[in-house]
């Protein structure tokens, strides 16, 4: 285990992992075909198995949850981490048995370990018959009518423009209480240890119309939250085409800023969230549109990586540990209450013992209300592997993340002793895990918080007051 596990759903959620998706409904009986399909990694992957689904839907197949009566098996895979990558490849073995009792079965691999490792996937995978990268979805018909006849189908071109920005996406596992919606895709920014870029192209911002329109539906079908994505939302940026422009009755671009503003706008019932900020991407502006809105949460992921300069500039991260230090005051002079989380690497490069310090003082510093933290996974083709060495030890790297784990356990219980006694407007998103005598939602600072049901119900919005507290989850009292 690399990572810290938490209850979150914001960016990466391990309890999530390899999740097998069905939809809130979607039983069409005229539908001849099931798909089957299970996403990895982070919540871009996630939101695109709703792309992938809504395609195969209109093209004739029906999800199902069980591989069993698959007609086509899916995995949409994470290539950020090796771990993320074996955890694919194992789970690939155990369609072997399926084949053999249905030989027609074809399983496809999406997403970034399509992208990144293309054509050798079928040498190295014998029983894959689809290789699919993110940009190509929408050619998935083709490509099954492709496998259909016996043939090994892969279409891993990037695109510079693809935002599957007409594509409504079919809700899996929703729910209906919170989404997520693409804003923009790929990443510009060249972190050397990051294989993002390689595995999602270049970065390119969704319509903003389209993206309006899909949090209005969603809103108007009941949902209460949504969560803007993209991995590195600051530095949206959408121009209209001239024809929209001269037509229109919209400004020419439209800022991430502008974005939160308008989406906010939709209703005060609507919750929005964010994710990812990168810290030398978001404004005074975001910051002041964030504390403007009552309903934009007081919470931005912003992940730092390293506590030491020296290995910030390794990793090209752009900014040094003052100026994020900076910015995290800034938020929090902006947005008081702000809630603040992280990622964390450790282990990279020529990381030294004072690095890693410099790491833990950081975190220190800024007593994160949640973190996630990985040991440094050398990725083919990234900037870090061509040029350093991967010098750091496994068990050493091991041990700096304990020792960040450790730490970042005591900030964590601190962040949600500090509600206790305090009131917070929740988002019921259903039962308890524990019992349905017991509701359990969100407060704007993304904390779970269970309380007793009442006469409540999934998205209502309650005020609770905070009796104590786990590591993991306030408990409350509604009231009035
Ligand atoms: N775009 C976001 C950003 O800029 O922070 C997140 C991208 S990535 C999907 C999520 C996290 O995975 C990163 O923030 C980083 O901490 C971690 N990560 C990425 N590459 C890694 C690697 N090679 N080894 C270990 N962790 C890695
Ligand atoms: Fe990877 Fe950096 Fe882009 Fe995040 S900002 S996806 S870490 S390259």
């Amino acid at each position: 285990m690399n990572t810290i596990i938490t209850e979150d759903i914001k960016t990466h959620d391990e309890a999530r992992q390899g999740e097998a998706f069905a939809p809130l409904v979607l039983e069409n009986n005229a539908l001849k075909k099931r798909f089957y399909i299970e996403s990895y990694g982070c919540a871009m992957n996630f939101a695109d198995s709703e792309v992938v689904a809504s395609i195969l839907n209109t093209n004739g197949f029906a999800a199902t949850q069980n591989t069993e009566e698959a007609d086509l098996i899916f995995l949409n895979t994470c290539s950020i981490r090796e771990k993320a990558e074996a955890t694919v490849r194992k789970r690939l073995t155990e369609f072997r048995k399926l084949k053999k009792s249905n030989p027609g079965l074809l399983v496809g691999v999406l997403g970034c370990m399509a992208e990144r490792l293309k054509e050798k996937f079928l040498q190295e995978e014998k029983l894959v018959d689809l290789v699919v990268g993110p940009d190509s979805y929408r050619t998935l018909p083709g490509l099954i009518e492709e496998a259909e006849t016996g043939q090994k189908a892969v279409n891993v071109l990037l695109s510079r423009d693809e935002t599957y920005a007409d594509i409504a996406p079919i809700r899996l596992n929703s729910n209906g209480v919170n989404a997520f919606v693409s804003i923009m895709r790929g990443c510009n920014n060249m972190c050397s240890f990051c294989v993002v870029p390689f595995t999602r192209g270049r970065e390119r911002s969704r319509d903003a119309n389209s993206i309006l329109e899909e949090c209005n539906d969603l809103f108007e079908t009941g949902y209460r939250e949504v969560t803007l994505l993209g991995q590195n939302v600051d530095s949206y940026h959408w121009i209209a085409t001239p024809t929209q422009a001269t037509g229109g009755n919209y400004k020419e671009a439209v800022t991430f800023a502008e974005l939160l503003e308008k989406v906010a706008l939709i209703s005060p019932l609507l919750r929005v969230r964010f994710s990812t900020s990168h810290p030398k991407d978001i404004t005074d502006e975001v910051l002041f549109t964030i504390a403007k809105y009552e309903n934009i949460c007081n919470y931005i992921h912003l992940p730092v990586q390293s506590g030491s300069s020296r290995v910030l500039q390794l990793m090209n991260r752009t900014y040094t540990r003052e100026w994020y230090i900076a910015k995290v005051n800034r938020i929090r002079e902006i947005i008081p209450n702000c809630g603040v989380s992280t990622d964390m690497i450790t282990g990279f490069c020529t990381e030294t013992e004072e690095d890693h310090q410099e790491s833990l003082s950081l975190m220190e510093y800024c007593k994160y209300d949640l973190a996630y933290m990985y040991f440094y996974s050398e990725r083919p083709g990234t900037l870090a592997a061509r040029r350093f060495k991967d010098d750091i030890p496994e068990e050493i790297k091991k041990r700096r993340l304990q020792e960040m784990v450790d730490l970042h356990r005591i900030h964590s219980l601190q962040s949600m002793q500090k509600d206790v006694s305090k009131t917070f407007e929740v988002l019921v998103e259903g039962f308890s895990k524990k019992t349905t005598d017991d509701l359990q939602g969100r407060s704007g600072q993304n904390k779970v918080v269970v309380f007793p049901k009442g006469d409540y119900k999934k998205g209502d919005y309650v005020m609770v007051k905070i009796d104590s507290c786990t590591a993991g989850t306030l408990l409350g009292t509604p009231v009035k």
